[in-house]
């Protein structure tokens, strides 16, 4: 390896430097703080041919040898926790608190789950007419190629790499070109733990190049997509072309629901943390903050109070609650959506701006924003801000809430808050949307599926269901058990 702050390739078991590069950029200052390589068609194809060939052999090493390595791989994440947390908060600009207490234990959490769990990949025996045994087998799917964004890139990339790893698939990991140093360190990780060289790669570069040169390359078998909605039908063109399998996790513009009759202070807790968390730059963010009428006033004046109060700093200040956005690219796009708020006479009651000081100056902090009385027919109710930005739309009754959770082209996820337990399951199960959470809101057990409707995606991650529904093909098996002699053609 070359100094710490240039990173290669890592292909094959080895790191691979490339003539052509781009910079990482700390958004809490704008300190360039890492090269990194940008792989085209010769890099990506290498990458694809190394997996490939450490398939075979991984595939069929057994379940405890590869849950042992997967293990050994959660110990050395746990080793370098402090370290890594640091990493992933200068690179994202989320603050350092978030890491150490959600993303780390987060990823270390799913290889350890994905360690024990792959025994759980059987198969089924079918009965079926004459002499015959018939039975399943779930094998392998192959090469899984995991593209992910630059929100929470380790615990994004663990909900793939785990899974697929425990299988027995082989990967090659594109990280956001934001954030892809965590995904490199964890490739010095496996290297650590000793995987076998090619069973884990990662390629860097543009989405719309090093990408989409992945989602097209004919020796990828599956392609596990998290990002915007956009692009996941760009992913499933290039994977069309192959017929590669895909799963998509996509956009939200999710419903918290607080209804009249709920815990107060637990809900308004929750709806702090189901917008503001990691800045509100968060696919299962509450954007859309439904509040019945009755404690409409009551409730949206306790947030403003509350989030008025949220400590924006220094992403590695142990005390710091909120920092910058990832990007200047991407507080502008919250801009323009404050401007459009606006114009659409959306109240605003809180932020809206950028905070004054000079310790924000270089970096790219945006206050944490909320507006009222916003229609479900306006920008900031229907389109994905990903950012810091609350829209509350006030309702009234059971049947008013289900309407207005549901008019949304996404269905990731929903919040329902109650102490009306019947109520609470009538309406979960009406809300459709791929994950909900009734008084609580953003909790991801790793056995737990995880996944959207309509926009938001196709396909379930984490627990049983990702590791035998994303990363495995079933094989059907027929036998003869007769002693009859069969001839068609006398
Ligand atoms: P993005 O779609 O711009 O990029 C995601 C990844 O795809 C990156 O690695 C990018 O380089 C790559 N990419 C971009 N264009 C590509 C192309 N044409 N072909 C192949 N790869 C390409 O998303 P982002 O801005 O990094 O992340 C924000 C989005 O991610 C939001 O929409 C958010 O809702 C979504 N997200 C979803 C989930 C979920 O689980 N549903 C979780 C987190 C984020």
């Amino acid at each position: 390896m070359r100094a710490m702050e240039e990173y290669g390739l890592y292909i094959g078991g080895e790191w691979a430097f490339t003539a052509e590069q781009f910079e990482v950029e700390n958004p809490a200052n704008g300190e360039i703080i890492a090269r990194c390589a940008i792989a085209r068609e010769g890099e990506v194809d290498r990458a694809v041919g190394a997996a490939r060939r450490a398939f075979p052999d991984w595939s069929e090493r057994s379940f405890d040898e590869r849950g042992e390595l997967l293990a050994a791989v959660a110990a050395g994440l746990e080793r370098r926790l402090e370290e890594l947390a640091a990493l992933e908060a200068r690179e994202t600009g989320r603050p350092i608190k978030e890491a150490l207490a959600h993303d780390l234990p987060a990823t270390i959490g799913l290889f350890r789950y994905f360690a024990g769990v792959a025994p759980a990949i059987f198969g089924e025996t079918i009965p079926v007419p004459g002499e015959y045994l018939n039975y399943t087998r779930r094998e392998p799917v192959g090469v899984v190629a995991g593209i992910t964004p630059w929100n929470f890139p380790l615990w994004l990339g663990a909900i793939k790499i785990a899974p697929a790893l425990a299988a027995g698939n082989t990967v090659v990991m594109k990280p956001a070109s934001l954030t892809p140093l965590t995904t490199l360190e964890l490739a010095k990780i496996m290297e650590e733990a000793g995987l076998p060289p090619g069973v884990f790669n990662v390629v860097t570069g543009p989405g719309a190049r090093t990408g989409q040169l992945l989602a097209a390359h004919p020796g990828v078998d599956k392609v596990a997509f998290t990002g915007e909605t956009l692009t996941g039908t760009k992913i499933m063109e290039c994977a069309a072309r192959n017929i590669t399998r895909v799963s998509l996790e996509l956009g939200g513009k999710s419903p918290n629901i607080v209804f009249a009759d709920c815990d107060f202070e637990k809900a308004l807790s929750f709806t702090l943390l189901s917008i503001f968390f990691a800045q509100g730059q968060m696919c299962t963010a509450g954007s859309r903050l439904l509040v019945e009428r009755k404690i409409h006033e009551e409730f949206v004046a306790a947030l403003v109070e509350r989030a008025s109060r949220i400590k924006i700093g220094d992403p590695l200040d142990p005390g710091t609650e909120f920092g910058p956005l990832a990007s200047r690219a991407q507080r502008e796009k919250v801009e323009r959506y404050v401007a459009r708020a606006l114009e659409e006479g959306a109240h605003l009651l809180l932020g809206g701006k950028r905070p004054r000081g000079a310790e924000f100056e270089k970096g790219y902090y945006f206050e944490p924003t909320i507006f009222d009385n916003v229609k479900n027919d306006q920008a900031i109710a229907r389109e994905e801000i990903f950012g810091p930005v609350l829209a509350v739309i006030e309702f009234e009754g059971e049947e008013e809430a289900i309407a207005l959770a549901n008019d949304t082209d996404y269905g990731l996820a929903a919040g329902i808050w109650t102490n009306d337990l019947a109520k609470a399951h009538r309406v979960a199960h009406r809300v459709r949307a791929g994950k909900i959470w009734i008084n609580c809101y953003n909790i991801f057990p790793p056995g737990a599926p995880f996944g959207g409707f309509k926009r938001s995606g196709f396909g379930r991650e984490l627990g049983l269901h990702s590791l035998l529904d994303l990363y495995t093909e079933v094989k059907d098996i027929q036998v003869d058990l007769g002693r009859e002699y069969f001839d068609w053609f006398v």
